[in-house]
């Protein structure tokens, strides 16, 4: 295994398509050659290899896992009332919601997102904040900061999100205290983590909701199933389809350059190589992702036939 990342990592690290995120402009700062790839299994056996220790913000895979804070807080039913679960076919910042419900079409878009940010329970913004830092600490196994600029730089410049957050208010589909949700999704995509620390928080959602390394739970097993689900058809966006006929694997990228997938019950990959495609998902994490895909026969649908 760690032959094989070390071989990947060899092989695509020349790979130089894409561009880096500058929509935010804290993240036109990140370095095109850095590049780390983790696999952690289900039972809490770690590779890495490259730039694993570089450290990065999640951005958008910081969506599911915040669904899964909003399900355990209000429970599927209130949850799907808010936010959908359809895939668009749109881009990760279209400005839509279902014309009949009102609501954004499910949680992987921003819109989707900013609706779930909203469905954290706390007494107060600090309180939200706190909370959702906890999750994700048991997640990766230690503690989590985040990176104070790249939040200041996306809350200067966030209008777009800003934009559809107002839409939602006028729907009444969030709170008239638009600013404060908008400051805890800004703060969730501005969480700081490593490639390894995607495959660890991929390897929990592998392992059922408990973090193998550290035996902590991290998420109600009941909705292990609905963050699967979620990824699958709608992780990738407009990029979705491709992704589950090509990998088969549910999985979320961020503008961040990072990337995770998820083998249900063998294992977690976490990537991260800050140069994007048109859709704002890692050029060389596709690659990579597709290439353990097939080698590990990890597509959840190529199914060994036996008698
Ligand atoms: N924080 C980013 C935004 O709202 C996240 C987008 C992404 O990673 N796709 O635009």
């Amino acid at each position: 295994m760690q032959e094989l990342l070390e071989e990947l990592h060899q092989r695509y690290l020349p790979l130089r398509e894409g561009k880096l995120a500058d929509y935010i402009p804290e993240l036109a700062k990140a370095n095109p050659d850095h590049f780390g790839i983790s696999l952690v299994t289900a039972e809490g056996q770690v590779y890495q290899a490259g730039d694993f220790e570089r450290k990065f913000t999640i951005q958008s895979i910081s969506k599911p896992f915040v669904y899964g804070i909003a399900l355990e807080d209000y429970g599927r039913e209130e949850v799907l009332r808010r936010v959908g679960v359809e895939p668009t076919g749109d881009p990760f910042n279209s400005i839509t919601l279902d014309e009949k419900s009102k609501r954004p079409f499910n949680p992987m878009v921003n819109a989707g997102a900013i609706a779930t940010s909203n469905l954290i329970r706390g007494t107060g913004p600090a309180d939200r904040l706190n909370r959702l830092m906890q999750v994700f600490s048991t997640y990766v196994g230690h503690d989590i900061s985040a990176d104070m600029s790249v939040f200041l730089s996306e809350r200067s410049t966030g209008h777009r999100n800003r934009a559809m957050a107002h839409l939602m208010l006028n729907f009444q589909m969030i709170g008239s205290n638009v600013e404060e949700i908008l400051d805890l999704y800004f703060q969730q995509c501005s969480l700081l983590v490593t490639s390894t620390d995607l495959a660890s928080m991929a390897a929990t959602l592998a392992n059922g909701g408990v973090n193998p390394a550290t035996e902590r739970r991290a998420l109600a097993n009941e909705y292990v199933r609905d963050l699967l689900s979620v990824m699958f058809t709608c992780g990738l966006y407009d990029f979705s389809g491709e992704w589950a006929y090509r990998v088969g694997l549910p999985a979320k990228s961020g503008v961040g350059g990072g990337m995770l997938a998820v083998a249900p019950g063998k294992l977690g990959i976490g990537i991260y190589s800050p140069l994007l495609d048109e859709r704002g998902t890692s050029v060389r994490a596709i690659q990579v992702c597709q290439e353990l895909s097939s080698r590990l026969g990890l597509h959840l649908f190529d199914v060994p036939f036996t008698l």
